[in-house]
C-alpha cells in the first residue's frame, strides 16, 4: 500500500528540509492533510512569497524585501564599519545583541575548497568592491571559528589588505567549532568588544 501520489510528493518536499527524515516528513505531510484548508493555503502562499518577494540587498547581500535593506538604509548606523558574516543567521544573531551599530556583509557561505566552494561561490567580489569604493574604515571578520570560517577570514584579510582598512577578527572565547548563531548574547558581545586587529 502506497500513499496517494500528492501525499508522496508532499512527503518528498518535507524530507528535503534540513534535519527532517522520512518519518518526520510523513508525519508533517499527514498533519497538513488533516488540517483545515486555510492553514494549507497560508502555508503554500508563505512559501511562495518568501521566494517571490525576498531578494538580496545590493549593498550588504542580506535577505531583504526592500533594497537597500533596512540596515543599509538606516542613517543612524555607521556604514564605515562592516561586519562580515558567513550567513544570514549569524547576522541575525549579532543583531540580537543590540551593541553593534555598524553595517554587515553576508558571504552566504564559507570557502571550502574540498566541497568545491571557492571565492566565486560566495559573495566575496561584492565585499571587495565595497571596500575598494572607499567609505569603509573597518572590516570586522565575524565568520565562524571552525576550520572553514577561520580559513575564510584569513583569505579575506589577505585580499582586502591592500585597501588600507583596519581589519579585525572577533575574539573567539568559545570552543573551537562553535558557530556564531549558537553563541549567547553576552558571549557574542564580548567577542565583538574583544576583537583584535589582524
Ligand atoms: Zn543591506
Amino acid at each position: 500500500m502506497q500513499y496517494a501520489e500528492p501525499i508522496n510528493r508532499l512527503i518528498k518536499s518535507f524530507a528535503k528540509l534540513p534535519g527532517i527524515g522520512e518519518k518526520t516528513a510523513t508525519r508533517l505531510a499527514l498533519f497538513v492533510l488533516n488540517t483545515n484548508r486555510e492553514y494549507a493555503e497560508e502555508f503554500a502562499s508563505s512559501l511562495k512569497a518568501v521566494k517571490d518577494s525576498v531578494g538580496l540587498c545590493s549593498r550588504c547581500m542580506t535577505f531583504s524585501d526592500v533594497d537597500p535593506c533596512v540596515i543599509c538604509a538606516d542613517a543612524g548606523r555607521d556604514k564605515s564599519q562592516v561586519c562580515v558574516v558567513s550567513d544570514y543567521k549569524d547576522m541575525m544573531a549579532i543583531e540580537a545583541f543590540a551593541g553593534y551599530r555598524g553595517a554587515y556583509h553576508i558571504l552566504h557561505g564559507n570557502l571550502a575548497p574540498l566541497k568545491g566552494v571557492g571565492p566565486d561561490e560566495i559573495k566575496l567580489k561584492e565585499l571587495v568592491e565595497r571596500v575598494a569604493s572607499n567609505g569603509v574604515n573597518e572590516v570586522i571578520l565575524a565568520t565562524g571559528f571552525d576550520a572553514e570560517g577561520d580559513a575564510t577570514a584569513t583569505y579575506i584579510a589577505g585580499i582586502i589588505k591592500p585597501y588600507n582598512v583596519t581589519i579585525t577578527r572577533i575574539a573567539s572565547g568559545v570552543p573551537v567549532g562553535s558557530f556564531i548563531e549558537y553563541m549567547d548574547p553576552s558571549t557574542l558581545g564580548r567577542a565583538m568588544e574583544g576583537r583584535r586587529t589582524i
